[in-house]
Protein backbone atom coordinates (compact mmCIF):
# COMPACT_ATOMS: atom_id res chain seq x y z
CA UNK A 1 0.00 0.00 0.00
CA UNK A 2 1.00 3.64 -0.74
CA UNK A 3 1.77 6.03 1.98
CA UNK A 4 0.07 9.03 0.68
CA UNK A 5 0.81 11.27 3.39
CA UNK A 6 2.74 14.17 2.38
CA UNK A 7 6.02 14.61 4.13
CA UNK A 8 5.68 18.19 5.26
CA UNK A 9 8.57 21.04 4.74
CA UNK A 10 7.67 24.29 7.09
CA UNK A 11 9.81 26.88 5.44
CA UNK A 12 10.73 27.76 2.33
CA UNK A 13 14.71 29.49 2.80
CA UNK A 14 17.19 28.21 0.37
CA UNK A 15 17.09 24.90 2.68
CA UNK A 16 13.20 24.02 2.38
CA UNK A 17 13.21 24.80 -1.42
CA UNK A 18 16.27 22.59 -1.92
CA UNK A 19 14.67 19.58 0.65
CA UNK A 20 11.40 19.86 -0.99
CA UNK A 21 12.94 19.48 -4.58
CA UNK A 22 15.12 16.11 -2.91
CA UNK A 23 12.20 14.50 -1.32
CA UNK A 24 9.90 15.05 -4.35
CA UNK A 25 12.26 13.46 -5.83
CA UNK A 26 12.75 10.62 -4.01
CA UNK A 27 9.22 9.91 -4.93
CA UNK A 28 7.48 11.20 -1.78
CA UNK A 29 4.73 13.51 -1.90
CA UNK A 30 5.45 16.49 -0.58
CA UNK A 31 3.52 19.99 0.77
CA UNK A 32 5.64 23.35 2.02
CA UNK A 33 3.89 25.22 4.46
CA UNK A 34 5.41 28.90 5.07
CA UNK A 35 4.58 31.25 7.32
CA UNK A 36 5.19 34.37 5.05
CA UNK A 37 3.11 35.56 2.10
CA UNK A 38 6.22 35.24 0.12
CA UNK A 39 8.80 31.98 -1.12
CA UNK A 40 12.38 32.75 0.15
CA UNK A 41 12.72 33.14 3.62
CA UNK A 42 15.80 35.77 4.23
CA UNK A 43 16.04 35.64 0.32
CA UNK A 44 12.81 37.11 0.37
CA UNK A 45 12.36 40.39 -1.90
CA UNK A 46 11.12 43.91 -1.34
CA UNK A 47 10.07 46.43 -3.88
CA UNK A 48 9.35 50.28 -3.51
CA UNK A 49 8.99 52.67 -6.14
CA UNK A 50 9.87 50.58 -9.19
CA UNK A 51 13.06 49.28 -7.15
CA UNK A 52 13.80 45.18 -6.71
CA UNK A 53 15.26 45.21 -3.40
CA UNK A 54 16.81 41.40 -2.45
CA UNK A 55 16.22 41.27 1.41
CA UNK A 56 19.08 38.87 1.91
CA UNK A 57 21.63 36.89 -0.34
CA UNK A 58 23.48 38.34 -3.06
CA UNK A 59 26.65 36.43 -3.10
CA UNK A 60 25.92 32.74 -5.38
CA UNK A 61 28.36 30.50 -4.80
CA UNK A 62 29.07 26.78 -6.03
CA UNK A 63 26.05 27.06 -8.56
CA UNK A 64 26.33 23.30 -9.10
CA UNK A 65 24.10 23.04 -6.25
CA UNK A 66 21.23 24.68 -7.82
CA UNK A 67 22.28 23.06 -10.92
CA UNK A 68 21.44 19.74 -9.52
CA UNK A 69 18.07 20.30 -7.78
CA UNK A 70 17.58 21.16 -11.62
CA UNK A 71 19.05 18.35 -12.42
CA UNK A 72 17.03 15.82 -10.41
CA UNK A 73 13.66 16.43 -12.59
CA UNK A 74 15.26 16.12 -15.91
CA UNK A 75 14.83 19.91 -16.25
CA UNK A 76 18.07 22.55 -17.07
CA UNK A 77 18.77 25.09 -14.60
CA UNK A 78 19.30 27.71 -17.32
CA UNK A 79 15.62 27.49 -18.56
CA UNK A 80 14.48 28.89 -15.61
CA UNK A 81 17.31 31.53 -14.62
CA UNK A 82 20.35 33.42 -15.38
CA UNK A 83 23.57 33.53 -13.48
CA UNK A 84 26.32 36.00 -14.43
CA UNK A 85 29.61 36.24 -13.11
CA UNK A 86 30.62 39.01 -11.25
CA UNK A 87 34.24 40.47 -11.41
CA UNK A 88 35.46 41.59 -9.25
CA UNK A 89 34.06 39.29 -6.35
CA UNK A 90 34.63 41.71 -3.55
CA UNK A 91 35.87 45.52 -3.75
CA UNK A 92 37.54 45.93 -0.42
CA UNK A 93 37.76 50.15 1.13
CA UNK A 94 39.99 49.97 4.22
CA UNK A 95 39.85 53.07 6.61
CA UNK A 96 43.16 54.41 5.33
CA UNK A 97 41.66 55.24 1.98
CA UNK A 98 43.56 52.41 0.14
CA UNK A 99 41.43 49.74 -1.64
CA UNK A 100 41.72 46.21 -2.64
CA UNK A 101 39.94 44.19 -5.31
CA UNK A 102 39.30 40.54 -4.75
CA UNK A 103 39.36 38.76 -7.94
CA UNK A 104 38.79 35.17 -8.67
CA UNK A 105 41.87 34.99 -11.53
CA UNK A 106 45.15 34.47 -9.59
CA UNK A 107 47.66 36.35 -12.03
CA UNK A 108 45.35 39.28 -11.42
CA UNK A 109 44.98 38.87 -7.74
CA UNK A 110 48.90 38.43 -7.33
CA UNK A 111 49.19 41.54 -8.71
CA UNK A 112 46.67 42.98 -6.49
CA UNK A 113 48.47 42.02 -3.33
CA UNK A 114 51.72 42.85 -4.36
CA UNK A 115 50.33 46.34 -4.27
CA UNK A 116 49.55 46.83 -1.07
CA UNK A 117 52.42 44.39 0.39
CA UNK A 118 55.20 42.61 -2.49
CA UNK A 119 56.18 40.05 0.61
CA UNK A 120 52.83 38.74 0.87
CA UNK A 121 52.61 37.46 -2.77
CA UNK A 122 54.35 34.66 -1.96
CA UNK A 123 52.76 34.29 1.23
CA UNK A 124 49.61 34.01 -0.31
CA UNK A 125 50.82 31.09 -2.71
CA UNK A 126 51.60 29.35 0.04
CA UNK A 127 49.14 29.67 2.04
CA UNK A 128 46.27 29.03 -0.70
CA UNK A 129 48.02 25.70 -0.56
CA UNK A 130 46.79 24.90 2.58
CA UNK A 131 43.40 26.46 1.90
CA UNK A 132 42.88 24.18 -0.90
CA UNK A 133 43.84 21.24 1.51
CA UNK A 134 41.40 22.00 4.00
CA UNK A 135 38.70 22.53 0.95
CA UNK A 136 39.28 18.79 -0.26
CA UNK A 137 38.95 17.34 3.52
CA UNK A 138 36.32 19.67 4.83
CA UNK A 139 34.29 20.33 1.58
CA UNK A 140 34.91 17.59 -0.31
CA UNK A 141 34.59 15.11 1.68
CA UNK A 142 32.36 16.58 4.92
CA UNK A 143 30.09 19.13 3.19
CA UNK A 144 27.15 16.59 2.34
CA UNK A 145 27.64 13.67 4.67
CA UNK A 146 25.35 13.46 7.41
CA UNK A 147 27.66 13.74 11.39
CA UNK A 148 25.20 11.89 13.28
CA UNK A 149 27.27 9.72 15.62
CA UNK A 150 30.28 10.97 17.94
CA UNK A 151 32.80 8.81 15.66
CA UNK A 152 31.66 10.51 12.72
CA UNK A 153 33.60 13.36 14.57
CA UNK A 154 36.28 11.59 15.52
CA UNK A 155 37.36 10.10 12.19
CA UNK A 156 37.96 13.36 10.96
CA UNK A 157 39.65 15.01 14.02
CA UNK A 158 43.23 13.76 12.67
CA UNK A 159 42.58 15.44 9.38
CA UNK A 160 41.71 18.21 11.61
CA UNK A 161 44.65 18.98 13.49
CA UNK A 162 46.65 18.01 10.63
CA UNK A 163 45.06 20.99 8.82
CA UNK A 164 45.47 23.12 11.91
CA UNK A 165 41.38 23.73 12.04
CA UNK A 166 42.08 23.80 15.76
CA UNK A 167 43.00 27.74 15.00
CA UNK A 168 41.03 30.18 13.97
CA UNK A 169 40.49 31.72 10.57
CA UNK A 170 42.33 34.62 11.63
CA UNK A 171 44.99 32.79 13.91
CA UNK A 172 45.89 30.62 10.41
CA UNK A 173 45.45 33.88 7.84
CA UNK A 174 47.84 35.86 9.84
CA UNK A 175 50.82 32.77 10.32
CA UNK A 176 51.00 33.81 6.58
CA UNK A 177 49.87 37.34 5.72
CA UNK A 178 51.73 40.48 7.01
CA UNK A 179 49.81 43.00 5.69
CA UNK A 180 47.33 43.75 8.25
CA UNK A 181 45.15 44.60 5.32
CA UNK A 182 45.60 41.73 3.79
CA UNK A 183 44.83 39.57 6.57
CA UNK A 184 41.43 41.38 6.61
CA UNK A 185 40.99 40.56 3.14
CA UNK A 186 41.15 36.88 3.75
CA UNK A 187 39.28 36.60 7.37
CA UNK A 188 35.70 38.40 6.24
CA UNK A 189 34.46 35.59 4.76
CA UNK A 190 32.71 33.74 7.99
CA UNK A 191 31.26 36.91 8.69
CA UNK A 192 28.94 35.91 5.30
CA UNK A 193 27.91 33.19 7.51
CA UNK A 194 27.54 34.64 10.88
CA UNK A 195 30.96 33.54 12.15
CA UNK A 196 33.56 35.46 13.87
CA UNK A 197 36.78 35.13 11.70
CA UNK A 198 39.02 35.26 15.62
CA UNK A 199 36.84 32.16 16.53
CA UNK A 200 35.53 30.60 13.73
CA UNK A 201 37.63 27.09 13.14
CA UNK A 202 40.11 27.62 10.13
CA UNK A 203 38.06 25.04 8.81
CA UNK A 204 36.10 28.52 7.02
CA UNK A 205 39.38 29.24 4.97
CA UNK A 206 37.46 27.13 2.64
CA UNK A 207 35.48 29.77 1.82
CA UNK A 208 38.12 31.39 -0.20
CA UNK A 209 38.83 28.19 -2.19
CA UNK A 210 35.18 27.93 -3.08
CA UNK A 211 34.78 31.45 -4.31
CA UNK A 212 38.30 31.04 -6.46
CA UNK A 213 36.99 27.40 -7.32
CA UNK A 214 33.22 28.46 -8.60
CA UNK A 215 33.21 31.92 -9.14
CA UNK A 216 30.85 34.24 -7.39
CA UNK A 217 27.85 34.74 -9.38
CA UNK A 218 24.42 36.98 -9.72
CA UNK A 219 21.23 36.09 -10.58
CA UNK A 220 19.88 38.50 -13.69
CA UNK A 221 16.60 39.80 -11.89
CA UNK A 222 17.86 39.55 -8.24
CA UNK A 223 18.23 36.93 -6.21
CA UNK A 224 14.46 36.70 -6.36
CA UNK A 225 14.69 35.37 -9.48
CA UNK A 226 16.31 32.03 -7.90
CA UNK A 227 13.86 31.59 -5.65
CA UNK A 228 10.93 31.83 -8.13
CA UNK A 229 13.15 29.61 -10.36
CA UNK A 230 12.68 27.12 -7.43
CA UNK A 231 9.05 27.57 -7.18
CA UNK A 232 8.13 27.15 -10.72
CA UNK A 233 10.27 24.09 -10.51
CA UNK A 234 8.15 22.13 -7.13
CA UNK A 235 4.79 23.56 -9.19
CA UNK A 236 6.64 21.35 -12.00
CA UNK A 237 7.46 18.39 -10.10
CA UNK A 238 3.81 18.52 -8.45
CA UNK A 239 4.98 19.80 -4.74
CA UNK A 240 1.98 21.79 -2.93
CA UNK A 241 2.71 24.81 -1.84
CA UNK A 242 1.33 26.94 0.74
CA UNK A 243 2.38 30.56 1.79
CA UNK A 244 0.98 32.62 4.78
CA UNK A 245 0.66 28.95 6.43
CA UNK A 246 2.62 29.43 9.94
CA UNK A 247 2.77 26.11 11.81
CA UNK A 248 2.25 26.32 15.61
CA UNK A 249 2.72 22.69 16.54
CA UNK A 250 4.36 19.80 15.66
CA UNK A 251 2.30 17.12 16.66
CA UNK A 252 3.84 13.55 18.30
CA UNK A 253 2.40 10.76 19.44
CA UNK A 254 4.17 7.73 20.66
CA UNK A 255 7.56 9.62 20.10
CA UNK A 256 6.82 9.97 16.19
CA UNK A 257 6.00 13.15 13.98
CA UNK A 258 2.34 12.32 13.00
CA UNK A 259 1.06 15.83 12.06
CA UNK A 260 1.64 19.53 11.98
CA UNK A 261 -1.04 22.53 13.40
CA UNK A 262 -1.50 25.44 11.85
CA UNK A 263 -1.89 28.55 12.90
CA UNK A 264 -6.01 29.19 12.85
CA UNK A 265 -6.57 25.15 14.28
CA UNK A 266 -6.04 23.03 10.68
CA UNK A 267 -4.51 20.09 11.50
CA UNK A 268 -2.39 17.82 8.83
CA UNK A 269 -1.68 14.59 8.77
CA UNK A 270 2.13 13.79 7.21
CA UNK A 271 4.22 10.96 6.72
CA UNK A 272 7.46 13.08 8.25
CA UNK A 273 8.21 16.76 8.74
CA UNK A 274 11.04 18.21 7.52
CA UNK A 275 12.18 21.72 9.59
CA UNK A 276 13.61 24.56 7.64
CA UNK A 277 12.26 26.18 10.88
CA UNK A 278 15.08 27.00 12.75
CA UNK A 279 15.87 23.84 15.35
CA UNK A 280 16.53 26.17 18.29
CA UNK A 281 12.34 27.84 17.89
CA UNK A 282 11.00 24.25 16.80
CA UNK A 283 11.82 22.51 19.49
CA UNK A 284 11.29 25.61 22.85
CA UNK A 285 8.16 27.00 20.88
CA UNK A 286 6.56 24.13 18.64
CA UNK A 287 6.84 20.73 20.18
CA UNK A 288 5.86 20.02 24.36
CA UNK A 289 8.56 19.38 26.15
CA UNK A 290 7.71 16.04 27.06
CA UNK A 291 8.54 15.26 23.96
CA UNK A 292 12.02 16.95 24.31
CA UNK A 293 15.24 14.61 26.08
CA UNK A 294 17.95 16.33 24.60
CA UNK A 295 16.48 19.31 23.11
CA UNK A 296 15.23 20.75 26.24
CA UNK A 297 14.91 24.90 26.65
CA UNK A 298 17.75 24.62 28.96
CA UNK A 299 19.95 22.83 26.20
CA UNK A 300 18.59 25.51 23.49
CA UNK A 301 19.22 28.17 25.84
CA UNK A 302 23.11 27.11 26.08
CA UNK A 303 23.41 27.81 22.37
CA UNK A 304 25.45 30.57 20.80
CA UNK A 305 23.05 32.23 18.53
CA UNK A 306 24.49 34.23 15.70
CA UNK A 307 25.31 38.16 15.28
CA UNK A 308 22.28 39.81 13.66
CA UNK A 309 22.58 42.50 10.87
CA UNK A 310 21.12 45.72 9.83
CA UNK A 311 20.24 46.33 6.27
CA UNK A 312 19.29 49.28 4.99
CA UNK A 313 17.52 49.59 1.57
CA UNK A 314 17.70 52.66 -0.50
CA UNK A 315 17.23 53.88 -4.32
CA UNK A 316 18.95 57.28 -5.71
CA UNK A 317 18.07 59.10 -8.87
CA UNK A 318 22.07 59.33 -9.40
CA UNK A 319 23.86 56.73 -10.75
CA UNK A 320 27.38 55.65 -9.72
CA UNK A 321 29.23 54.49 -12.71
CA UNK A 322 32.38 54.02 -10.52
CA UNK A 323 31.30 50.93 -8.01
CA UNK A 324 31.53 48.10 -7.68
CA UNK A 325 28.83 45.06 -7.68
CA UNK A 326 29.88 44.58 -3.90
CA UNK A 327 31.90 46.44 -1.52
CA UNK A 328 33.03 45.98 2.22
CA UNK A 329 33.54 49.42 4.16
CA UNK A 330 35.92 48.52 6.68
CA UNK A 331 36.29 51.08 9.12
CA UNK A 332 39.20 51.66 12.12
CA UNK A 333 38.96 49.13 14.02
CA UNK A 334 38.75 44.97 13.23
CA UNK A 335 39.02 42.93 16.09
CA UNK A 336 37.51 46.00 18.17
CA UNK A 337 34.41 45.97 16.43
CA UNK A 338 34.20 41.94 16.31
CA UNK A 339 34.53 41.88 19.80
CA UNK A 340 31.73 44.39 20.34
CA UNK A 341 29.29 42.84 18.27
CA UNK A 342 29.82 39.00 19.26
CA UNK A 343 30.89 39.14 23.06
CA UNK A 344 30.10 42.66 24.33
CA UNK A 345 26.16 43.37 22.43
CA UNK A 346 26.79 46.69 22.33
CA UNK A 347 26.34 49.23 19.34
CA UNK A 348 29.77 50.89 18.20
CA UNK A 349 30.24 54.20 17.12
CA UNK A 350 32.06 52.96 14.49
CA UNK A 351 30.84 50.16 11.90
CA UNK A 352 32.00 48.27 8.70
CA UNK A 353 29.97 47.61 5.96
CA UNK A 354 28.66 45.62 2.94
CA UNK A 355 27.54 47.61 0.12
CA UNK A 356 25.56 46.05 -2.65
CA UNK A 357 24.78 47.80 -5.85
CA UNK A 358 22.99 45.35 -7.92
CA UNK A 359 22.31 47.61 -10.74
CA UNK A 360 25.93 47.30 -11.79
CA UNK A 361 25.17 44.29 -12.97
CA UNK A 362 21.68 44.92 -13.69
CA UNK A 363 19.96 47.75 -14.47
CA UNK A 364 16.42 46.55 -14.71
CA UNK A 365 16.55 46.09 -10.94
CA UNK A 366 15.82 49.73 -10.63
CA UNK A 367 13.70 52.89 -13.13
CA UNK A 368 15.76 54.11 -15.60
CA UNK A 369 18.71 56.58 -14.47
CA UNK A 370 18.49 55.53 -10.51
CA UNK A 371 20.73 52.74 -9.21
CA UNK A 372 19.24 49.99 -6.10
CA UNK A 373 21.10 49.78 -3.00
CA UNK A 374 21.32 48.06 -0.08
CA UNK A 375 24.04 48.38 3.00
CA UNK A 376 24.55 46.10 6.09
CA UNK A 377 26.06 46.21 9.22
CA UNK A 378 26.98 43.49 11.55
CA UNK A 379 25.30 44.43 14.64
CA UNK A 380 24.99 41.96 18.30
CA UNK A 381 21.40 40.50 18.12
CA UNK A 382 18.91 40.94 20.98
CA UNK A 383 20.40 39.23 23.82
CA UNK A 384 22.37 42.94 23.60
CA UNK A 385 18.50 44.27 24.84
CA UNK A 386 19.14 47.29 22.73
CA UNK A 387 15.71 49.01 21.86
CA UNK A 388 15.51 49.29 17.83
CA UNK A 389 12.61 51.07 17.75
CA UNK A 390 14.64 53.90 19.46
CA UNK A 391 17.69 53.12 18.00
CA UNK A 392 17.03 52.33 14.43
CA UNK A 393 16.80 55.23 13.12
CA UNK A 394 20.00 57.68 14.25
CA UNK A 395 22.05 54.39 13.36
CA UNK A 396 20.75 54.45 9.64
CA UNK A 397 21.31 58.26 10.08
CA UNK A 398 24.70 57.47 10.72
CA UNK A 399 25.56 54.83 8.17
CA UNK A 400 23.97 57.02 5.42
CA UNK A 401 26.25 59.80 6.64
CA UNK A 402 29.39 57.34 6.86
CA UNK A 403 28.59 56.32 2.65
CA UNK A 404 27.89 59.91 1.24
CA UNK A 405 31.37 60.72 2.91
CA UNK A 406 33.61 57.40 1.99
CA UNK A 407 31.43 55.98 -1.36
CA UNK A 408 28.34 57.68 -2.28
CA UNK A 409 29.20 61.88 -2.84
CA UNK A 410 25.52 63.76 -2.97
CA UNK A 411 24.00 60.69 -1.43
CA UNK A 412 21.10 62.09 1.18
CA UNK A 413 20.06 64.75 -1.51
CA UNK A 414 20.08 62.01 -4.25
CA UNK A 415 17.59 59.57 -2.35
CA UNK A 416 14.55 58.48 -3.50
CA UNK A 417 13.51 55.48 -1.19
CA UNK A 418 14.29 54.29 2.04
CA UNK A 419 13.91 51.97 4.21
CA UNK A 420 15.36 49.24 6.95
CA UNK A 421 15.45 46.37 8.50
CA UNK A 422 16.58 45.56 12.36
CA UNK A 423 17.57 42.37 14.19
CA UNK A 424 13.38 42.69 15.52
CA UNK A 425 13.00 41.45 11.53
CA UNK A 426 15.01 38.26 12.45
CA UNK A 427 13.18 37.57 15.88
CA UNK A 428 9.64 38.55 15.10
CA UNK A 429 9.17 37.67 10.86
CA UNK A 430 11.77 35.10 10.79
CA UNK A 431 11.67 33.49 14.02
CA UNK A 432 15.07 33.08 14.78
CA UNK A 433 16.09 32.93 18.55
CA UNK A 434 17.43 36.48 19.84
CA UNK A 435 17.40 37.55 16.10
CA UNK A 436 20.27 36.20 14.87
CA UNK A 437 20.68 36.30 11.33
CA UNK A 438 22.17 33.24 10.69
CA UNK A 439 21.16 30.87 13.03
CA UNK A 440 23.73 29.17 15.53
CA UNK A 441 27.05 30.51 15.70
CA UNK A 442 29.41 28.83 13.66
CA UNK A 443 31.91 27.80 15.88
CA UNK A 444 34.25 25.34 16.94
CA UNK A 445 31.65 23.75 19.70
CA UNK A 446 29.26 24.13 16.99
CA UNK A 447 30.35 22.99 14.39
CA UNK A 448 29.96 19.30 12.71
CA UNK A 449 28.79 16.62 15.24
CA UNK A 450 28.43 20.07 17.64
CA UNK A 451 26.05 21.31 15.27
CA UNK A 452 21.95 20.75 15.19
CA UNK A 453 21.59 17.00 13.53
CA UNK A 454 19.42 17.17 9.91
CA UNK A 455 17.74 14.23 11.88
CA UNK A 456 16.13 14.97 15.63
CA UNK A 457 17.42 12.82 18.93
CA UNK A 458 13.80 13.39 20.02
CA UNK A 459 11.25 12.80 17.66
CA UNK A 460 11.25 10.35 15.27
CA UNK A 461 10.60 11.67 11.44
CA UNK A 462 11.35 15.02 12.31
CA UNK A 463 14.25 16.25 10.72
CA UNK A 464 15.80 19.86 10.09
CA UNK A 465 17.94 21.24 7.13
CA UNK A 466 19.25 25.26 7.25
CA UNK A 467 21.32 27.20 8.55
CA UNK A 468 21.51 26.18 11.81
CA UNK A 469 21.61 22.96 10.64
CA UNK A 470 24.89 20.69 9.55
CA UNK A 471 27.10 22.38 7.47
CA UNK A 472 25.56 25.61 7.93
CA UNK A 473 24.52 28.93 6.67
CA UNK A 474 25.29 30.49 3.59
CA UNK A 475 23.07 29.77 0.23
CA UNK A 476 25.72 26.78 -0.34
CA UNK A 477 25.66 25.73 3.12
CA UNK A 478 22.21 25.07 3.26
CA UNK A 479 21.43 23.48 0.09
CA UNK A 480 24.02 21.08 1.58
CA UNK A 481 21.98 20.57 4.60
CA UNK A 482 18.98 19.32 1.97
CA UNK A 483 21.86 16.75 0.78
CA UNK A 484 22.50 15.59 3.88
CA UNK A 485 18.44 15.10 4.51
CA UNK A 486 18.31 13.17 1.74
CA UNK A 487 21.43 10.67 3.10
CA UNK A 488 19.04 10.52 5.79
CA UNK A 489 15.55 9.71 4.83
CA UNK A 490 14.03 6.17 3.93
CA UNK A 491 15.03 4.87 0.66
CA UNK A 492 11.29 4.35 -1.30
CA UNK A 493 10.59 0.93 -3.13
CA UNK A 494 9.41 1.84 -6.64
CA UNK A 495 5.82 0.75 -5.77
CA UNK A 496 5.74 3.18 -2.80
CA UNK A 497 7.13 6.05 -5.73
CA UNK A 498 4.62 8.66 -6.75
CA UNK A 499 5.23 9.19 -9.50
CA UNK A 500 6.58 12.97 -11.24
CA UNK A 501 4.04 14.34 -13.49
CA UNK A 502 4.90 13.88 -17.04
CA UNK A 503 4.45 17.38 -17.99
CA UNK A 504 7.45 19.70 -18.97
CA UNK A 505 7.17 23.63 -18.55
CA UNK A 506 9.81 26.14 -19.12
CA UNK A 507 9.54 28.64 -17.29
CA UNK A 508 11.49 31.53 -18.94
C1 LIG B 1 21.02 40.22 4.80
C2 LIG B 1 21.64 38.87 4.52
C3 LIG B 1 22.56 38.74 3.50
C4 LIG B 1 23.12 37.50 3.20
N1 LIG B 1 23.98 37.39 2.14
C5 LIG B 1 24.39 36.16 1.75
C6 LIG B 1 25.08 36.01 0.51
O1 LIG B 1 25.32 36.99 -0.20
N2 LIG B 1 25.45 34.75 0.13
C7 LIG B 1 25.16 33.66 0.90
O2 LIG B 1 25.51 32.54 0.51
N3 LIG B 1 24.48 33.78 2.07
C8 LIG B 1 24.07 35.00 2.50
N4 LIG B 1 23.33 35.13 3.63
C9 LIG B 1 23.01 33.92 4.42
C10 LIG B 1 21.88 33.14 3.75
O3 LIG B 1 20.93 34.03 3.22
C11 LIG B 1 21.16 32.25 4.76
O4 LIG B 1 22.09 31.49 5.52
C12 LIG B 1 20.21 31.28 4.06
O5 LIG B 1 19.47 31.92 3.04
C13 LIG B 1 19.27 30.72 5.12
O6 LIG B 1 18.45 29.74 4.53
P1 LIG B 1 17.61 28.74 5.40
O7 LIG B 1 17.39 27.52 4.56
O8 LIG B 1 18.26 28.53 6.72
O9 LIG B 1 16.20 29.39 5.58
P2 LIG B 1 15.66 30.85 5.95
O10 LIG B 1 16.01 31.79 4.86
O11 LIG B 1 16.02 31.19 7.32
O12 LIG B 1 14.09 30.58 5.85
C14 LIG B 1 13.36 29.88 6.82
C15 LIG B 1 11.91 29.99 6.43
O13 LIG B 1 11.10 29.27 7.37
C16 LIG B 1 9.91 30.00 7.57
N5 LIG B 1 9.33 29.59 8.85
C17 LIG B 1 9.89 29.71 10.08
N6 LIG B 1 9.06 29.22 11.01
C18 LIG B 1 7.96 28.78 10.35
C19 LIG B 1 6.76 28.17 10.78
N7 LIG B 1 6.51 27.91 12.06
N8 LIG B 1 5.82 27.84 9.84
C20 LIG B 1 6.06 28.07 8.52
N9 LIG B 1 7.19 28.66 8.08
C21 LIG B 1 8.12 29.00 8.98
C22 LIG B 1 10.37 31.44 7.58
O14 LIG B 1 9.28 32.33 7.33
C23 LIG B 1 11.37 31.43 6.43
O15 LIG B 1 10.75 31.69 5.21
C24 LIG B 1 22.76 36.36 3.96
C25 LIG B 1 21.84 36.49 5.02
C26 LIG B 1 21.28 37.72 5.29
C27 LIG B 1 20.28 37.83 6.40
Amino acid sequence: MRDDRPVVVIGSGFGGLAAAVRMRAQGYRVLLLEARDQLGGRAAVFERDGHVFDAGPTVITAPYLLEELFALAGRDMRDFMELVPVDPFYRIEFADGSRFDYVGEEERLLANIRELSPPDVDNYRRMVKHMEAIFDVGYTKLVDVPFERFTDMMKVVPDMLRLGNHRSVYGMVSRYMQDERLRQVFTFQPLLIGGNPFRATSIYTLIHWLERKWGVHFAKGGTTSVVQGLGALLDDMGVEVRTSAPVEEIEVEAGAAVAVRLRGGERIPCRMVVSNADPSFVYTKMIAPEHRRKHTDRAVGRKHQSMSLFVAYFGTKKQYPELAHHTIVLGPRYRGLLDDIFDNKVLSEDFSLYLHAPTRTDPSLAPPGHETFYVLSPVPNNESGLDWSKEGQPYFERIMDALERRMLPGLKENLTTSFFVTPDYFEEELRSVSGAAFGIEPRLSQSAWFRYHNRSEDVAGLYFVGASTHPGAGVPGVLNTAKVLEKLVPRLDESERVPLPSSRRVAV
